[in-house]
């Protein structure tokens, strides 16, 4: 019993290693907790990834990603609370890998955060659909993890946001086959693994409705586009897409190594918005799980 008492609630911080002044259950120190690294500098006005230098799209003067001007994504705007490093990182894997369940109420307040990002904007009443799994992949983890995000997040948000009407709908969106890791796919072969990987079980509670899609980390934006693009040919009125992670898309290095994302259910490619010709001549898209050069 002792043991397993350890187990559930270990006395070192999961993430830094310092002792914990009594069992938690949370095993993630009050230092740690105020270290997360949080989005900063110039981000994409729709998609949210960094840019790299100011980009001026057109009179309005927002500024976009180059994948953003080149295939508008069908979600209305991508929110993250933080990079995917440091302490977000670890924190994530003890939630997914080590199934440290109590890192989750955390996480959630700070996906609550990156949700509160869109209150001025979203729509009033909104289905919050976390990213479903694959059941093979959910029976192997034995929980979803975005789900669970999504719950915790909620319960921070009806305190701090009362009048925001926001239903949890964790049944909408179905993930009908497993994805392979898009790992050294070629774009066409990226294109093929996430196309059709989503479907919505009932379009009717989505026909007009505003969706946002819940995520624990957005890489390189396939997964939103493919489950916004669902949700929108079901009938959404509006995609909207929060996570609490950004991996940020490595550029070509001038090493000439591997650029790698290490979470591969989200080695994803840009869903086939772009053709092979400017994902291939592109060096934004160089990187992917090849060499980049
Ligand atoms: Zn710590
Ligand atoms: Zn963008």
């Amino acid at each position: 019993m002792d043991s397993l008492g350890c187990a559930l609630l270990p006395s070192t911080c999961a993430l830094c290693g310092s002792s914990l002044p009594h069992l938690s259950s949370v095993p993630i120190c009050e230092v740690c907790w105020t270290e997360f690294p949080v989005q900063s500098g110039d981000l994409c006005s729709r998609c949210g990834d960094k840019l790299d230098a100011p980009v001026l799209a057109g009179p309005t003067k927002i500024g976009l990603c180059r994948a953003c001007r080149l295939a508008p994504p069908p979600f209305v705007r991508a929110v993250a609370y933080g990079p995917y490093q440091d302490r977000m990182k670890a924190a994530i894997h003890a939630l997914k890998y080590d199934r440290l369940h109590a890192v989750a109420r955390g996480l959630g307040r700070m996906l609550a955060e990156a949700i509160a990002q869109l209150a001025d904007e979203a729509p009033t009443e909104i289905l919050v659909v976390p990213v479903p799994l694959h059941r093979s992949k959910h029976a192997e983890r034995g929980f979803n993890q975005a789900r669970s995000l999504a719950f915790h997040a909620l319960a921070a948000l009806a305190k701090s946001h009362p009048a925001w009407k926001l239903t949890q709908a964790p049944r909408t969106l179905m993930r009908q086959r497993a994805t392979e890791s898009q790992f050294g796919l070629t774009p066409r072969q990226r294109r093929l693994n996430v196309k059709g990987a989503f479907e919505v079980s009932d379009p009717a509670a989505v026909t007009l409705k505003n969706a946002l899609i819940v995520d624990d980390i957005f890489t390189t934006g396939a997964t939103a586009r493919a489950a916004a693009k669902t949700l929108m040919e079901a009938g959404a009125a509006s995609v909207w897409v929060a996570t609490l992670a950004r991996a940020s898309r490595v550029y070509g290095n001038r090493h000439g190594t591997s650029a790698q994302f290490d979470d591969a259910e989200e080695n994803f490619e840009l869903a086939g918005k772009l053709p092979d010709a400017t994902l291939q001549g592109s060096s934004i898209y160089s990187s992917y799980g090849q060499s980049s050069f």
